[in-house]
């Protein structure tokens, strides 16, 4: 019976880390019901382990001009430290004011309160591109408030997310979805700032990983100066749990990212799940108010020669009572994937023991490939 467990649960694992690495939508989507049917085989594991945590790191001596070196070598060891450990860190003193990120949101919400015949226009439809209004599950919640019409609504479509996916506004090739002005006031160019302002971030938090890993501190800029980011707005309708459980649904699927740093902004709703390396176990990264989840994605990984941790994480669906019913509420998050520039050749650190290196060079772009060829398999 134990036996019978364990490879069970090994088993889902290597299909977790096979199937869901990547970041790209469409095949997210469809990769995820496989998984939610898993799910259903598989239901959440208690909480096991009262010590694991994901650890909080103060970052404020890298936007301070006037921190000394030493205040500046201590949090890079902490970062890195965390990095190793659990592959997150919840990240206080980020300099991302409070307004911006409380702005991010507000806009998010405008847009995905837009009519569907709006958002449809925007549509994603180029992986190449990774741009555009994604909506998975036909039927449209979000504007609905009683529960009964949500609850039959749901039925019909109990996996409904939606997420807007952002690039670099200046890409010479693709060119970003924007809503009209007159629908979503502003969006464009807080949008546009708030990409900026999250590649500052990227850029300073590698300098901080390269100063912990012993290297320069600058020594990433070269490779990551392109902005081949992905900023992705995320909206979870709230949903009726019994439908959620029927059904199996994990809200996101366990995966790990593919780039360099995942920024994750959450609301307090939750939701979000860590792995306990090593283990088949999950944890809640539960909110904390003023910080910024970081997690490490597979290149940076690879490029550290594991010394750094790219960690399976999900998105499960917390709950609450309306009268009797147990609902799921709406949550909303924001996520920005970092990754290196196109061409960047990712090739084992040098003070991460390149002589064991355990892979071979690649750039950004083949591997992206690489995992995209590995998913339609
Ligand atoms: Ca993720």
């Amino acid at each position: 019976m134990r036996s019978e467990r364990l490879s069970a649960s090994t088993k889902r694992q290597v299909m977790n880390k096979t199937m869901f690495r990547l970041h790209v939508p469409r095949i997210r989507h469809a990769r995820i019901r496989s998984l939610a049917t898993l799910a259903a085989q598989n239901p959440s594991p208690h909480i096991r382990d009262h010590t694991f945590h994901i650890p909080i790191v103060d970052f404020s001596a890298f936007n301070d001009p006037g921190a000394s070196a030493m205040q500046k070598k201590s949090t890079a060891k902490d970062i890195v430290c965390a990095f190793k450990e659990v592959g997150f860190v919840y990240l206080k003193g980020h300099g991302i004011s409070p307004e911006i990120i409380q702005n991010a949101f507000k806009k998010s919400d405008a847009f995905f309160a837009l009519p569907l015949s709006t958002k449809s226009v925007l549509a994603w439809d180029d992986p190449r591109s990774n741009r555009g209004y994604v909506a998975a599950g036909r039927e449209r919640v979000t504007q609905i408030t009683d529960p009964q019409q949500i609850a039959a609504l749901r039925v019909k479509a109990p996996d409904v997310k939606e997420s807007m996916e952002i690039g670099r506004d200046w890409d010479p090739v693709y060119n970003n979805k924007w809503p009209l002005d007159s629908d979503v006031p502003g969006f464009k160019d807080f949008m546009k700032s708030f990409f900026q302002t999250c590649h500052e971030l990227h850029v300073t938090v590698l300098n901080s990983v390269a100063l912990g890993l012993g290297l320069e501190e600058r020594f990433f800029d070269p490779y990551i100066n392109e902005q081949y980011h992905n900023l992705r707005l995320l909206s979870y309708p709230p949903v009726k749990t019994s439908i959620l459980k029927q059904q199996g649904q994990a809200r996101a699927g366990a995966h790990s990212d593919y780039g360099t740093l995942t920024f994750v902004f959450q609301d307090m709703v939750g939701g979000l799940e860590v792995q306990k390396p090593n283990t088949n176990e999950f944890y809640p990264a539960t909110p904390i108010k003023d910080t910024i989840v970081v997690n490490v994605g597979d290149l940076l990984a690879r490029w550290s020669n594991d010394t750094l941790r790219s960690t399976l994480h999900r998105v499960v669906a917390p709950r609450t009572k309306v009268g009797d019913e147990e609902y799921t509420p709406k949550r909303q998050s924001i996520a920005f994937f970092c990754n290196p520039n196109g061409s960047a050749n990712i090739t084992c650190l040098p003070t991460c023991n390149p002589d064991k290196a355990k892979y071979p060079p690649i750039t950004t772009e083949q591997y992206i490939v690489k995992r995209l060829s590995e998913t339609y398999d």
